[in-house]
């Protein structure tokens, strides 16, 4: 038996690369896009009742990620790199079926248009269907996961002051909380884990229409160096 799926819409987002995009939902706040749905599902009457709901499930195609029969083990991200576990204990990008799902804050629902924002996702995501968040049936206070018990603990972040300035204004420009953003993903440390960063050393990542660029002073300690147009 075979299924054929289409996408309901795409995700506009602030992630234009895969790089530094957090590894769940709601770890960046921050971070704001739009699903843009396609017709006929850009008629109010998709929408109708979302008004009433704070968050959604957001089913999707890793799209730019390899998918296939061969990814029976994979190597999380969060265990260094080096651990490799079954596919079904993780949320690898690199699965049988490349679906995804991410519950994201819905800020604002218009016809063909839902503002979202928490999320982790790279522009261009195609979405398969979209479901409320349902909180007595999907917060579950007593779950476990020994690999992955709490959110993962970052860096500290301080800014050279001119890149300080082409932040806020990016800002103002784009009208989104590019601080934030800067800010919350960067203290996740998006460097392999692998790697040991040297000061000399800059790593760079877009978000939105901006080159943001960084280097370690120290192990944990992330100094943003510039935030250009890209
Ligand atoms: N919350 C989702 C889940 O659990 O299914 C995604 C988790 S996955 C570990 C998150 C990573 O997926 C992000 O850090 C980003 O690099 C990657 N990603 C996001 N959108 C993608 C896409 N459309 N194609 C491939 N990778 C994507």
């Amino acid at each position: 038996m075979s299924f054929r799926f289409e996408p309901i819409g795409y995700v506009r987002s602030c992630f234009v690369e895969k790089f530094a995009i957090p590894r769940q939902p709601h770890l960046a706040p921050a971070a704001r896009g739009v699903i843009e749905l396609l017709p006929p599902y850009d008629q109010p009457e998709a929408i109708a009742g979302l008004e009433l709901v704070s968050h959604i499930w957001v089913l999707f195609v890793f799209h730019a990620a390899s998918s296939g029969p061969e990814h029976l083990r994979v190597r999380p991200p969060r265990l260094g790199g080096n651990q490799r576990i079954g596919v079904f204990a993780s949320r690898a990008t690199h699965r049988p079926n490349p679906i995804g799902q991410s519950v994201v804050t819905l800020d604002r629902a218009d016809p063909g248009r839902l503002a979202i924002s928490g999320l982790d996702l790279l522009d261009g995501t195609p979405v398969l269907d979209i479901k409320p968040y349902v909180p007595y049936a999907d917060a579950l206070p007593s779950a476990r996961n020994e690999l992955a018990d709490a959110a993962p603990t970052g860096c500290s972040i301080s800014w050279n002051e001119d890149a300080l300035a082409q932040a806020t204004a990016a800002a103002a420009r784009l009208n989104q909380p590019v601080v934030e953003l800067i800010e919350q993903c960067l203290a996740q440390d998006p460097k392999p884990a692998y790697q040991q960063p040297t000061p000399r050393r800059e790593y760079g990542v877009r978000f939105w229409d901006l080159n943001v660029r960084w280097h370690y002073p120290t192990q944990c300690e992330i100094r943003v160096l510039s935030v250009l147009p890209a």
